[in-house]
C-alpha cells in the first residue's frame, strides 16, 4: 500500500520502519502513533535515535508483532508492570507503550495508570514541544497531531506545559529539572508562568531520587552552554536544595569598600569557557568545582583585602563528599576531578618570572597525564572582562606550556617512577611497611624533582643510605 509522506522529515530507513509498524498495527487493529522526543527532534533537525510508539491497546503485543516483521528478528524486552516493550534494531531503539491516563498522589511521582486515549496520553506529557504525535493509521497516515501548538513553541523556542504548570510540576517534580535541562540543551526560554510554577514547586524536588536528579544535572552539564541550566536551577530555588555548596558561592561581600568577585557567576563562566573546548563531562565537573573551597576559606585581611588561602586543597577534599552525595562515581573520574581542583592554582604560580626547572618538574610529576586537562581548566579560569589582561594571561600560559614541554622532553617526568621503590627500602634495611619507608621514599623523590641528585639508581641509592644514616638505620645487605 502506498502511503502519504510523513509530516516530519525522516530518513528512508525510518520511513520503511514506520510503514512496517503501521502494517503490524493495522493487522492487530490497534491505532498507533509516533510520539514525544522523536517528533520534536525531527522538527528541529536534531539527531535522534529513540523512537517512542504509543498505541491504543497493548504495547507489548504490538512490539512482538513488529519484531516478527523485522530482519533479523530482534529480541523484545518488555516490562509487564509498566506495559512497555523495547526493541533494539541496529542503531534504532523503538519503545512501545499503550496510551495511558495518569492520576498522581501527593507523595510519589509514580502515578496510578489506566488505559486511555491518544488525547489522554498527550495531556500527560510534560511540555507542548514533547506532546506532538504523528499518526501511523490508514485514515490519516503521516499527519502531525499537535493539540497544544508544540510547533509554535518550537518556532518561538518556548518551553511550557500543556496543562496547568502547577499541577504538572507538583504531580511529577522531575519535570522541573527536565524543563531546565531542555532550556539548556536547546537554548530555549521557559515561559514565565511555567517558570513561576517551577519556583513555587521547587521544594517538591525532594521526592525525586538522587539518581534521576544527577542524571538531569549531568545532561545540563553536557549542554552547549551549561550556565543557562545552572543559573535557572539557581533562580528557581532548586540548586539550593540539590547542591547547596554551589549556592554558597553566590554573592559579593564588601568590607572597607573592598569586594571580591561573585564566585558563583565566575564559576558558571569557567564552565562555559571549558565547554567550548571539551565535551568531557569530568573536565566540566572540574570547572564546576574548582573554587568550591572558597566560601570555607574566605577571610578579609586588614590592609590587604579578600583572600581564599588554601581553597584549592579544601576544595579538593570536598570533591569525594560531593560526588558521594550526588551519587556520582567514586572511581578514577572522581580522582581526576579532585586532582584538577587541587592543582588548579599551580600553573598560575608558574607564570611568574625566574621559575626553576624543579617547579616545572614537580607539576609534571603531580599532574602526570592530566597536565593538558589542567592547562585547559586554568585557561578557562581566566574570566576577566579586560581583553588585554586576558591576552596577557593566555600568553603567560603559552610560555608555561612551552616550559612544560621542554622539561618533559629533557627529563621524562610525566609517568615517571623514582628508581628506588618502597619494597627495595624495606629489603635493604629489613623494615616492616610503615612511616619510615614512606619518608625515605619521599625524600628520594623530592631530591630528584628538586635536582639535588640526578635521576638514576646509583645516585638515588647513595642518597638513600645518607638519609637512612641520619635516622640511625644501617643496611642489612
Ligand atoms: P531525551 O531523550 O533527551 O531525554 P526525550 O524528550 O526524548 O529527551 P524521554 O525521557 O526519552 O525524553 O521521554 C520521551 C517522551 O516521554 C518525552 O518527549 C515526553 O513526551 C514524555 N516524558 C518523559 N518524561 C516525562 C515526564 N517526567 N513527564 C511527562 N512526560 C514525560
Amino acid at each position: 500500500m502506498s502511503r502519504k509522506e510523513l509530516d516530519i522529515p525522516c530518513t528512508m530507513k525510518e520511513r520503511k520502519l514506520f510503514e512496517l509498524v503501521a502494517d503490524a498495527a493495522a493487522e492487530q487493529r490497534v491505532p498507533c502513533y509516533v510520539v514525544g522526543g522523536f517528533v520534536r527532534d525531527k522538527l528541529i533537525n536534531r539527531n535522534t535515535k529513540d523512537i517512542d510508539i504509543v498505541c491504543i491497546g497493548d504495547g507489548i503485543q504490538l512490539a512482538e508483532a513488529v519484531a516478527k516483521r523485522l530482519d533479523p528478528v530482534p529480541q523484545v524486552n518488555f516490562f509487564k508492570n509498566f506495559g512497555t516493550a523495547q526493541i533494539k534494531w541496529f542503531d534504532v531503539e523503538l519503545e512501545f507503550v499503550g496510551a495511558r491516563k495518569e492520576s498522581y498522589s501527593r507523595n510519589s511521582r509514580n502515578p496510578v495508570v489506566e488505559p486511555g486515549t491518544l488525547e489522554d496520553d498527550q495531556n500527560r506529557r510534560d511540555f507542548t514541544i514533547n506532546a506532538m504525535a504523528v499518526s501511523l493509521n490508514e485514515a490519516d497516515y503521516g499527519t502531525l497531531i499537535d493539540p497544544f501548538n508544540g510547533v509554535g513553541d518550537l518556532e518561538a523556542k518556548n518551553i511550557q506545559t500543556p496543562l496547568d504548570p502547577n499541577t504538572t510540576f507538583s504531580d511529577d517534580p522531575l519535570r522541573m529539572m527536565r524543563a531546565i535541562r531542555f532550556a539548556s540543551q536547546l537554548g530555549y526560554t521557559i515561559a514565565p508562568h511555567t517558570f513561576a510554577a517551577i519556583k513555587e514547586n521547587a521544594q517538591r524536588i525532594k521526592i525525586i531520587s538522587q539518581e534521576r536528579i544527577t542524571d538531569e544535572l549531568n545532561k545540563i552539564m553536557l549542554s552547549p552552554v551549561p550556565s543557562v541550566g545552572l543559573d535557572l536551577l539557581y533562580k528557581a530555588g532548586i540548586l539550593k536544595i540539590i547542591f547547596p555548596q554551589m549556592v554558597d558561592l553566590v554573592g559579593v561581600e564588601m568590607v572597607e569598600g573592598k569586594g571580591h568577585k561573585d564566585n558563583f557567576y565566575h564559576t558558571l563562566q569557567v564552565i562555559d569557557n571549558i565547554s567550548r573546548n571539551t565535551r568531557d563531562l569530568w573536565l566540566r565537573w572540574s570547572a564546576l568545582l574548582h573554587d568550591i573551597g572558597k566560601p570555607a576559606t574566605k577571610r578579609f585581611e586588614e590592609g590587604h583585602g579578600w583572600t581564599f588561602h588554601g581553597h584549592d586543597a579544601v576544595g579538593g577534599k570536598m570533591v569525594p563528599k560531593i560526588f558521594a552525595k550526588l551519587k556520582l562515581p567514586q572511581d578514577a573520574k572522581m580522582r581526576l576531578v579532585r586532582k584538577l581542583v587541587e592543582l588548579h592554582l599551580r600553573p598560575i604560580s608558574l607564570t611568574k618570572e625566574n621559575i626553576t626547572d624543579s617547579a616545572i618538574r614537580r607539576l609534571l610529576f603531580d599532574a602526570g597525564d592530566d597536565i593538558e586537562a589542567l592547562m585547559m581548566l586554568c585557561e578557562a579560569d581566566i574570566t576577566s572582562k579586560n581583553k588585554a589582561k586576558v591576552r596577557r594571561h593566555l600568553e603567560n600560559f603559552e610560555l608555561v606550556r612551552q616550559r612544560l614541554k621542554d622539561v618533559e622532553e629533557k627529563d621524562r617526568i610525566r609517568n615517571w617512577q623514582p628508581p628506588i621503590t618502597g619494597e627495595m627500602i624495606m629489603e635493604v634495611f629489613n623494615l616492616p611497611p610503615g612511616r619510615i619507608v614512606g619518608d625515605l621514599k619521599n625524600a628520594i623523590r623530592e631530591a630528584i624533582l628538586d635536582g639535588v641528585i640526578t635521576n638514576n639508581y646509583d645516585d638515588a641509592y647513595k642518597f638513600m643510605l645518607e638519609k637512612a644514616a641520619e635516622l640511625n638505620l644501617t643496611p642489612v645487605k
